[in-house]
């Protein structure tokens, strides 16, 4: 079946019973009840299927679990509180009988820089970062630190360079580490990372699979071999999403990949016109053919989804002059999140990639003048209008 198929059926009308409801229910009990204490053993024994205890399972998040299962082909899947508690959650099964060493890609999402220099550094886990859009470079850190894990972003933010997941998952392999990647920003539909060999995909469900700026959740697929490892660690530290949030990202999921067929059509439209723009200096877009990857870009992803965020670069501008251009929008939502049915525009000197010394942003290639646009559902020609009168 296509993803777009799955996305409506997959994880609803499970268990045949007196009566099946059509979609899934927001199930809120904490614990099940079972006629005998036997059925109540075996159910914890695992020896017959059902629930106990909501840290452990819930019918509402099994049912989101096996949705996110079918949209990624992978074996088991994790329904986090947050996108953060999916990749710790990931990175902590993947480590459980592997080298305490992690090698990171060096343009992450700040909070996982956080996760792991804050979090796992201090854990006695050693962290290495390398640019994994150059695997000489990446061999070379590897062969060096030896991990355990390799943490990648298959689009990073807010530069939108692309690591090619099949080749990199050759190098963990060899290696013996496990490969995590963070696939927030390409969704299912543009690539699924277990089929290219990664071990873990991890998601905020925030993003563009709940879509509509009302759920904060994340999850972990994973494959076979470490499934149970997986479950374990979500059973002992239950960094479970809870039920009304099953529900809604349930809900988004149905017409993420419309939605997301319609982003990145925007985006596409959107970064093309920025491109002709006379106040615009730059644009980083995946879908740009002089675009640093765009050889690993066409062999991953379908021809025209190419994602949906950009980030563009306003020709003289510093942050008053970024700061007058954004209070002139109109429209689009000056905002910290992204992949909303809305479009939303972020300043990342001052939000995502605030806590870096200008020296290291400079390292990064993050100037003043970067602004990032993640296209939303509207109209083309109403964000383009949006920008052009923003930019007048
Ligand atoms: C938002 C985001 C996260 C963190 O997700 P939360 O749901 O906010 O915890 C991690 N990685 C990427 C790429 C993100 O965009």
């Amino acid at each position: 079946m296509k993803i777009h198929t799955k996305a409506v059926h997959a994880g609803d009308r499970r268990k045949p019973g007196a009566f099946v409801p059509v979609t899934t229910p927001i199930h809120t009990a904490t614990s099940y009840f079972y006629e005998s204490m036997e059925q109540l053993d075996r159910v914890f024994a695992e020896e017959e299927k059902g629930y106990c205890y909501a840290r452990h399972d819930n019918p509402s998040a099994a049912a989101l679990e096996e949705l996110m299962c079918e949209l990624e082909g992978g074996a088991v899947a994790l329904a986090c509180s947050s996108g953060m508690a999916a990749l710790h959650a990931a990175i902590a099964s993947a480590l459980t009988d592997r080298r305490k060493s992690i090698v990171a890609a060096n343009a992450m999402y700040g909070a996982t820089v956080g996760l792991l220099m804050n979090v796992f550094d201090p854990a006695g886990v050693s962290i290495q970062f390398a640019d994994v859009c150059d695997l000489d470079a990446l061999r070379n850190v590897v062969a060096e630190a030896k991990p355990g894990c390799i943490v990648m972003e298959t689009i990073s933010n807010p530069l939108l360079r692309v690591g090619d997941i099949e080749r990199i998952a050759a190098i963990a392999n060899e290696a013996g580490a496990a490969l995590v990647v963070d696939h927030t920003f390409a969704t299912p539909l543009l690539a699924r990372p277990l089929e290219l060999g990664a071990h873990f995909s991890v998601h905020s469900v925030t993003k563009y699979l709940a879509g509509h700026g009302d759920v904060l959740g994340g999850a972990v697929i994973t494959d076979k071999q470490h499934a149970e490892t997986l479950r374990a660690l979500g059973r002992t530290i239950g960094p479970v999403l809870g039920p009304f949030e099953c529900y809604l990202t349930m809900r988004g999921v149905k017409t993420f990949p419309l939605r997301m067929e319609r982003q990145c059509a925007n985006a596409c439209r959107v970064a093309s016109w920025l491109t002709g723009h006379p106040r615009v200096e730059r644009v980083f877009f995946t879908g740009d053919p002089q675009h640093p990857d765009a050889a690993t870009i066409r062999r991953q992803f379908p021809e025209g989804l190419y994602g949906a965020m950009m980030s563009f670069e306003i020709r003289d501008a510093g942050r008053e002059e970024i700061f007058r251009f954004m209070d002139a929008l109109k429209m689009i939502v000056r905002a910290t999140s992204l992949g909303d049915v809305h479009t939303m525009m972020l300043y990342p000197v001052m939000s995502s990639h605030r806590e870096l010394s200008p020296k290291h942003r400079q390292r990064m290639g993050i100037r003043d003048n970067l602004v990032r646009l993640s296209t939303g559902i509207e109209a083309a020609e109403d964000i383009i209008a949006d920008l052009e009168q923003a930019l007048a």
